[in-house]
């Protein structure tokens, strides 16, 4: 059997009304060399960046800025995340037109449902498979994220796989920040029909289990972790560590109990860290301020 089992999912939110199915997926292979041999993967050029080996179908210079931006990704990744880089390769096949990546996705992975762009990795390989579109740059920091992850953190939990992914998707400038993530929750807040909760998150184990909420509230415990205060920065760093070595290591929401106080006490904060965020984002949007008594 080709698919041994989904190790991770990602989805992007869309334009209302409603939101994009699975768009981005990481996935394991029982074969890894299941796709090889001239199966539709593009081929003709093959540009080597860092720890990227780039295949296109179409002529892509070396010194492409998206391409640029990839190799900056991965020392941001590992400086952020204080993890080290790895020279295993992360194999990124870009198709130059929509249908051929579409005919591939749908040859080699039928069971998968449509998406955007995704993440394979097998036992000897990470792989990136994606077609040139608009949001192209987006897609690729998002599955590469992924791959320099898996690189040196193979047990990663889904949940944080795809809160990180999430966070390294936007541009440098955005410093993490998600706007629609950040405008999903605070609407999900307001309903009151839903709450901040680390350890709901922790028992996800297939995609197909990650809903929007599930997707923005990852990226949200990664974005409060990295930008509140440095000892909860260096508690994920230090997590991370941990799970390098052992996969089934104290989970975070553990070693976050423990040292914030309680897992509501974890929650408020993060739901303090979002208001925040989203109070900036009113200004920023021009939103009147509030009145002055
Ligand atoms: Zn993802």
């Amino acid at each position: 059997m080709l698919l041994a089992g989904l190790l991770a999912g990602c989805a992007h939110l869309g334009t209302p009304p409603g939101w994009d199915a699975v768009v981005l997926e990481t996935a394991s292979l029982a074969d890894p060399l299941a796709w090889r041999g001239g199966d539709g993967l593009p081929d003709r050029n093959v540009v080597l960046a860092g720890q990227l080996v780039v295949h296109a179908d179409f002529p892509l210079a070396g010194q492409h800025r998206l391409i640029r931006d990839l190799e900056t990704l991965r020392t941001d990744v590992s400086q952020t995340l204080s993890l080290p880089v790895s020279d295993e390769p992360v194999h990124l096949y870009l198709f130059g037109e929509p249908r051929r990546y579409d005919e591939f996705a749908a040859r080699r992975f039928p069971n998968f449902p449509v998406r955007r762009a995704f993440f394979v990795e097998t036992d000897t390989t990470l792989s990136v498979f994606a077609p040139w579109q608009d949001r192209i740059a987006e897609d690729l920091r998002h599955e590469t994220t992924h791959g320099y992850v898996h690189a040196v953190v193979p047990t990663i939990p889904l949940w944080l796989d795809e809160g990180i992914a999430e966070y390294f998707e936007l541009p440098r400038g955005d410093q993490g920040v998600h706007r629609e993530h950040v405008a999903h929750l605070t609407g999900r807040l307001l309903e009151g029909t839903w709450q901040i909760d680390l350890a709901r998150l922790e028992t996800l184990t297939s995609p197909g289990e990650m809903s929007q909420d599930h997707y923005a509230e990852a990226w949200c415990w990664v974005h409060w972790m990295l930008h509140s205060t440095p000892e909860r920065r260096r508690l994920l760093q230090d997590y991370l560590t941990d799970l390098r070595r052992d996969g089934a290591t104290a989970p975070l929401a553990a070693r976050l109990t423990h040292v914030e106080g309680s897992p509501l006490v974890c929650a408020a904060a993060v739901r303090r860290h979002l208001e925040t965020l989203a109070g900036d984002q009113r200004v920023a949007g021009g939103a009147p301020a509030a009145a002055s008594p």
